[in-house]
C-alpha cells in the first residue's frame, strides 16, 4: 500500500464513521486527511523525479568512467617517467599525431622517442613561450 492508498483508506474509514459535517472533530480529521493527501501526492511526484535523477546520474557515471578509462589508458604508460612535482607539457607527435605528456626534464634534454610510433621527437624551444619554460621560477 503506498501513501496515496493509505490516505484513501483513511478517507474510507472517516466516511464509515458517519460523523456529522458540522462536528468539529470531523472537520479536524478531514483537514488532517486532506493534508496527508497533499503530502502523499508530493511524495509520489518526488519519488518519480528522484528515480529520473538517479537514472541520469547512473548514465553520467557510466559516461564518466568511459572517459576516465580512455584518459588513464593513454597516460598510464608514461606516468613512471614523471617526477612528482615537475611541470608537464603536452607535445603532439608529427608522425602519428599522438599526444604525449613530457616532463620539463625531458624537454630540457631536447628529445624523446614517441611511445606510440617510436619516432624521435626533438623539441623546438622556440615554439614555447618563455613563461612556459620558466614556469617554476
Ligand atoms: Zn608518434
Amino acid at each position: 500500500m503506498d501513501a496515496n492508498e493509505k490516505v484513501a483508506y483513511l478517507r474510507g474509514l472517516m466516511d464509515g464513521m458517519k460523523m456529522s459535517d458540522d462536528d468539529d472533530t470531523a472537520k479536524v480529521l478531514r483537514s488532517i486527511i486532506d493534508v496527508l493527501g497533499d503530502f502523499a501526492e508530493d511524495i509520489d511526484e518526488l519519488s518519480e523525479l528522484y528515480d529520473d535523477l538517479a537514472d541520469q546520474v547512473d548514465e553520467i557515471d557510466q559516461d564518466l568512467s568511459i572517459v576516465e578509462d580512455d584518459l588513464y589508458d593513454e597516460e598510464d604508460d608514461d606516468y613512471d617517467d614523471f617526477d612528482e612535482d615537475g611541470e608537464y607539457y603536452e607535445v603532439v607527435c608529427p608522425k602519428c599525431s599522438d599526444e604525449i605528456c613530457v616532463s620539463e626534464d625531458v624537454l630540457i634534454e631536447g628529445g624523446i622517442k614517441c611511445p606510440n610510433c617510436g619516432e624521435n621527437l626533438e623539441f623546438d624551444f622556440s615554439s614555447l613561450t618563455a613563461d612556459e619554460i620558466n614556469s617554476e621560477d
